[in-house]
């Protein structure tokens, strides 16, 4: 029951990053397998359960909520006659469309170069090619066919330019001084944006879609008379396809050298906890899961629970907590300064900005000790 309910919001995270990316989703189709099938991922039967399907509704892509090997996705498209998409290549889709800057651009090219190398002689590469859609922007559109070695060197000149730029970058930020610089991490669609507006009253572009930010944008934010660096980053979501990780190297740099992490969940969401946990998994990747966070829940005005009646005695599950509820268990216990705000009404932010002035200020006075 509980693996079903997982499985339910793997599959609506799916369906909401179909819908950033332009498609609407007719139809989901689950199989429990003990183990992925090496040559077609689904099994047989799925299979043509599938191509059945499509066939009839004329459905023009099949998404897979995991990345498929090459050879499963060759051997897939071969069987069901149809355009394939897995995870990875939806995500890099999105990033293509959304990129702004060129620095964006570039890394997202070399990501979608990483990724299209192994897949060249996929068969809708010849029958799709002309009319695009979804996992067909970027590379994929023109260069799809010539062949690998040319690719290869196109890598390598990306890389090449991106290290130019990080170098820059670097330089940028070493000329930040000592700027106390705070970094807005979490789950992706989560408000991070939103906050961004309201706490620095820029015009960060913030909608209900997954990926809304991927350049990072740096503001100077005052609370109190003291001055500090806010940076936007990219969301994280959930198996990040691993060439995105490598290629937004520099977007987590952000993350890195920042002095403090504000880690914002949307806490009206069903998997909050599980977003936490992705979130925490990347910064521990990239080595920043020992600086100092804060926690900020936001949506409190979104935030909905199943109420129990007062003699019912059924144990409590995700549904059923309330808010007052959730403060009492691990949040409780958190190592890091927590609060529960709403981007939207702002609702707790006096807390809030007492809370990352404070932890700002504690960084500030480290490295001014004989200032007042
Ligand atoms: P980001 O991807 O983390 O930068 O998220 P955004 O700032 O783009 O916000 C994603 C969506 O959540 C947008 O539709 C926002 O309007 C909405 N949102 C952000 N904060 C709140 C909030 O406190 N309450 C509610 N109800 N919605 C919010």
């Amino acid at each position: 029951n509980q693996d079903e309910e997982k499985l339910t919001e793997y599959l609506d995270e799916l369906e909401f990053l179909a819908f950033t990316a332009g498609a609407t989703v007719q139809k989901r189709f689950t199989q429990k397998l003990t183990q992925p099938d090496s040559k077609t991922f689904i099994g047989s039967g799925k299979a043509i359960e599938i191509k059945e399907y499509v066939k009839e509704n004329e459905i023009g892509t099949v998404i897979f909520d995991d990345e498929l090997s090459p050879s499963q996705l060759k051997n897939l498209e071969r069987e069901m006659e149809v355009k394939i998409l897995d995870r990875t290549n939806l995500i890099l889709d999105i990033f293509a469309q959304r990129a702004q800057t060129s620095y964006a651009r570039t890394q997202v090219e070399l990501a979608q170069y990483q990724y299209l190398l192994p897949r060249l002689t996929r068969m809708w590469t010849h029958l799709e090619r002309q009319k695009g859609g979804i996992g067909m922007r970027g590379p994929g559109e023109t260069e799809i066919e010539t062949d690998r070695r040319i690719i290869r060197d196109r890598i390598t000149l990306l890389k090449d330019k991106l290290k130019t730029i990080d170098k820059q970058m670097a330089t940028q930020r070493n000329n930040r001084g000592k700027v106390v610089r705070a970094a807005l991490v979490g789950y992706t669609n989560v408000g991070k944006s939103t906050l961004m507006n309201s706490i620095s009253k820029s015009e960060v572009f913030a909608e209900n879609k997954l990926f809304a930010t991927l350049d990072t944008t740096v503001r100077k934010v005052v609370i109190g008379n003291l001055p500090f660096l806010l940076t936007d980053t990219v969301g994280f979501i959930r198996k990040l396809p691993t060439q995105l990780v490598e290629s937004f190297k520099s977007t987590l740099d952000e993350v890195r050298e920042a002095d403090l992490l504000i880690h914002v969940v949307d806490i009206s969401h069903e998997s909050f906890e599980d977003h936490i946990e992705s979130v925490n998994h990347i910064l521990m990747e990239i080595n920043a899961h020992q600086k100092p966070m804060i926690m900020v829940f936001n949506k409190i005005d979104d935030f909905s629970y199943e109420k129990k009646d007062e003699d019912d005695l059924t144990p409590s599950t995700r549904k059923n907590i309330s808010l007052e509820e959730w403060k009492k268990t691990w949040m409780a216990k958190s190592k890091y300064p927590t609060v529960f705000i709403s981007a939207l009404t702002k609702e707790n932010f006096p807390e809030m900005k007492k809370m990352i002035y404070d932890e700002v200020m504690k960084i500030h006075i480290s490295r001014f000790p004989y200032n007042d």
